[in-house]
């Protein structure tokens, strides 16, 4: 089954279910300063939950574009390390806007998963907030999961929230047990203690039920609901029978694209880190930039420049030292054009704005390598672990390396780079820069008293020393 498939099938057994196919929403979202980026099924409906605004439907069900590479969902340095993260993904979500609740939801996941998609019973689990008695019943009586295949987990599990205010609510979730060869090192390699490849979360049924404030009280919300969100990608993986979520129909044309430019074999094991990096990264911002996020110095803007420049040195790390990134947007938007027609619309475009950043950054890149393989000498000869703050800042600056690329590699020597340094010295240039910037509003003002006083012909200008006493006091 193909991801395409996959992702059809999804919305039309959820339309039989009565609910409405609802288009996702922009990576950027809509009017939520709380917010990002996007990062699940439900950001679009927020308002919904909290019961401030109304829809013509009481469910509905979507696939939506999540990018999780900042705020309170950060995978970003996860990606390609794991089987399973990327910064942008697709969420396959049903929603209940104060209609059904536990059972239902419980009952739909539990049906799509084993009946439509027609997957092992005896390998899915099923995890619960610790005292959701009601939710560990239901998955022993509609699954006839028995007790210990029902595992009940803490906060960090199995509660989920959006952000640190907003909806949110004890959760649920499926995981599939991958098999023993997926097994990490740990010495008790289980579901909750460890979190390797091996039990793969697959979907995740949040019972939506209060609001938390910025005082982190929470407070009923005006109907209890449902969201869930199950990662495409994921459940991709466990259809095709393959190790990771690269692997799939969703990644191989991206993945053989990075092969062709960089003219080397992609291997799923470490050796291929910088490959997926690229392929998750090329998604990534194949979809931000059609969604209106430009590169900048800030904010978004600075997220997506961020993860731009990460792909761009990655290139460099398999040999590729010409502008490279634009030419993927194609395969992504021939893939996935189907289903989101905005990448193919915008793809010249796309294109355009990435290979402007690809070539502004290989200016000073060359120059920014030559001064890390000197740093990393130094550091190394005068026998420290990390990279220093000033260092690290000095490559920011000067050479436009932002801070997880040094990271990157610093890593790669096996050395990390002093964060809070970096952050220090960046915290001292935003203070220099703001007292360059008072010196020449002050300079302009002198310059303007000074033809004013000329224009007036006046003979004695008091507009200096004026001047100098305020900006003393
Ligand atoms: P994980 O524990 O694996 O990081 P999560 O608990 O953070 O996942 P949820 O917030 O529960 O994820 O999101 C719902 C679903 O979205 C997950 O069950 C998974 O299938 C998918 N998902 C979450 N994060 C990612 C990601 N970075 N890349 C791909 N799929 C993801
Ligand atoms: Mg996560
Ligand atoms: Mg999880
Ligand atoms: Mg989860």
């Amino acid at each position: 089954m193909t991801g395409n498939e996959i992702r059809e099938k999804f919305l039309k057994f959820f339309e039989n279910k009565g609910h409405t196919i609802i288009a996702s929403s922009s990576l950027v979202p809509h009017d939520d300063p709380t917010l990002l980026f996007t990062n699940a099924g439900m950001n679009q409906f927020k308002e919904v939950f909290l019961g401030l605004d109304r829809r013509p439907y009481k469910r509905a069900t979507t696939s939506q574009k999540c990018v999780r590479a900042g705020g309170k969902h950060n995978d970003l340095d996860t990606v390609g390390r794991t089987a399973r993260h990327h910064t942008f993904f697709e969420m396959l979500g049903n929603f209940s806007f104060g209609d059904y609740f536990k059972r239902e939801a419980i009952t739909y996941a539990w049906q799509f998963l084993t009946e439509e998609l027609g997957l092992p019973k005896d390998r899915l689990y099923a995890t619960v907030y610790r005292d959701d008695e009601e939710a560990a019943q239901l998955w022993q009586e509609i699954a006839g999961l028995p007790p210990e295949r029902v595992i009940r987990l803490g906060e960090k599990d199995n509660f989920w929230s959006m952000g640190d205010t907003g909806p949110c609510g004890p959760c649920s979730e499926v995981l599939i047990d991958r098999g023993e060869e997926f097994k990490c090192a740990a010495d008790n390699c289980a579901i909750g203690a460890c979190d390797c490849d091996r039990w793969l979360e697959i979907w995740n049924l949040v019972f939506m039920q209060y609001n938390r404030d910025e005082s982190g009280e929470m407070t009923p919300l005006p109907k209890p609901s449902i969201d869930t969100g199950m990662g495409l990608e994921r459940i991709a993986s466990v259809m095709q029978k393959v190790n990771s979520n690269f692997d799939t129909d969703l990644f191989k044309p991206i993945m053989a694209k990075v092969e062709e430019l960089s003219g080397s074999v992609y291997y799923q094991d470490e050796r291929g880190f910088p490959f997926r990096v690229i392929a998750d990264h090329a998604r990534a911002c194949t979809f931000l930039i059609s969604d209106g996020v430009l590169p900048s110095n800030e904010g978004r803007g600075y997220v997506l420049r961020r993860i731009l420049r990460r792909a761009v040195r990655f290139g460099k790390v398999l040999g590729i030292e010409k502008p490279f990134l634009y030419q993927m947007v194609g395969v992504v938007a021939d893939l996935m054009g189907d289903a989101y027609p905005e990448i193919r619309e915008k793809q010249t475009y796309v294109e355009q704005v990435i290979k402007i950043e690809e070539e502004r950054f290989h200016e000073t890149l060359h120059e920014g390598m030559r001064l890390v393989s000197d740093i990393v000498e130094k550091v190394k000869a005068e026998g420290r672990q990390s990279i220093s703050g000033q260092e690290a800042f000095l490559l920011y600056d000067t050479y436009g390396f932002p801070l997880d690329l040094t990271e990157d590699i610093a890593e790669e020597h096996g050395l990390t780079v002093d964060k809070d340094g970096f952050a220090a010295a960046m915290e001292e240039q935003r203070t220099r820069a703001r007292a360059a910037r008072q010196d020449e509003a002050m300079l302009a003002g002198q310059e303007l008293y000074a033809e004013v006083g000329q224009k007036l012909g006046a003979t004695e200008f008091t507009g200096y020393s004026e001047l100098e006493t305020r900006a003393n006091v």
